[in-house]
């Protein structure tokens, strides 16, 4: 390992067989992840390496608010095929701001412990609000342009064939995802006002031909809470890094709802996404047979399960259920539904 002047950088090790290799994007898989989840996390990486990585060979950055152990750094650093680089998440984003009444958060938390999942929790909330506005600003990120974000537990049922990072790039795609969903709207309580009160102010960061019609029933009025699950993301930074997402971002911090209520990363990924971007830049990776539990996205159609030797079955994908956005985004993308969509939807 070479030293590092940079403290939020663990270890980076270097591999200079690894900077030989050309015809590759930008790109690396990221994971926010604890040192207790490495039991998850080894099933998680050998399977991404296995379907998928082994192929490309790009890089794993392990992001912790607390430093990885050396069991965890030695652990990863095997399973990867390209350089596994582990960093801590600066303090100052993971904590509460200064801006953010204390009391009044630690109310909320508490009013919200029995109807909200993580509800009673801070460290979820600076979680989310890492995954909103910070992760891509992290020293090891700096280098990169694209990124996967991979979480403990999840598992791809499918072989990945091709660069699904030169994929982004070749089609501009900025944004791609596998499960979309509703969220409950107690935790996004005040979120669609804000998003409001942005866009009024800023009307020249809306995409001409967005997804508005996706995420909301009424022209914007009112939010329908369908969001992307985003512990699946294939995603290009340069869109959180944008002007137009930052100040989203800042916007929404400065109202403090990360904490008074409990948004999550996706709804905000999701809101920026779908308003900021020309819809042609969203993809759906129907191709990639997905589980976070307790929800799994496979594709229907055989000769997609084929190709991708696929170790799913149709029947379990959440795509048609009721609780799905898929039907909606598809329709609004103007792609037609697969053939007996009906037939999953129970
Ligand atoms: P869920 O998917 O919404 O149920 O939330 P998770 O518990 O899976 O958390 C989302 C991601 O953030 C996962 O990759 C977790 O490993 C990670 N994560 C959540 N809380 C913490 C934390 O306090 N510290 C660290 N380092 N990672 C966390
Ligand atoms: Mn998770």
């Amino acid at each position: 390992p070479g030293s590092n002047p940079d403290p939020n950088i663990q270890i980076a090790f270097d591999y200079p067989a690894l900077r030989q290799q050309t015809e590759r994007a930008n790109a690396t898989l990221v994971s926010l992840v604890r040192n207790k989840e490495l039991k998850q996390m080894v099933r998680t990486v050998k399977n991404y390496e296995d379907r998928f990585n082994h192929k490309f060979r790009y890089d794993w950055v392990f992001l912790n608010d607390e430093p990885f152990d050396d069991d965890f750094i030695e652990t990863m650093t095997n399973l990867v095929s390209g350089k596994a680089k582990f960093g801590l998440v600066p303090k100052e984003h993971w904590s509460v701001p200064s801006w953010v009444d204390k009391e009044k958060a630690d109310k909320a938390r508490k009013a919200m412990a029995e109807q909200v999942i993580y509800g009673d929790s801070e460290s979820y909330r600076h979680m989310c609000r890492f995954n909103s506005g910070f992760f891509f600003h992290h020293p090891l990120m700096q280098e990169y342009r694209y990124y996967w974000r991979v979480e403990p537990e999840t598992a791809i049922h499918c072989d990945v064939n091709y660069d699904i990072f030169q994929f982004m790039q070749t089609n501009n795609k900025t944004y791609g995802f596998t499960i979309t969903l509703l969220e409950n709207p107690l935790t996004v309580a005040s979120l669609w006002q804000e998003t409001k009160a942005y866009t009024k102010a800023h009307p020249e960061v809306l995409a001409k031909d967005n997804l508005l019609n996706w995420l909301s029933y009424d022209k914007g009025e009112n939010y329908n809470m369908c969001h992307f699950w985003s512990n699946f993301e294939v995603a290009d930074m340069d869109f959180w890094r944008s002007e137009a997402y930052q100040k989203y971002f800042d916007h929404l911090d400065k109202s403090g709802g990360f904490f008074y209520e409990r948004w999550g990363d996706a709804p905000v990924h999701s809101i920026a996404a779908a308003l900021f971007l020309p819809k042609s830049e969203v993809h759906f990776f129907n191709d990639i047979g997905y589980t976070h539990p307790p929800f799994t996205h496979c594709p229907i159609d055989g000769d997609t399960r084929k190709e991708g030797k696929c170790s799913c079955l149709a029947e379990e994908t959440f795509d048609w259920k009721p609780c799905s956005c898929l039907g909606r985004y598809l329709d609004v993308q103007r792609i037609k539904r697969p053939h007996d969509w009906e037939n999953y939807s129970d």
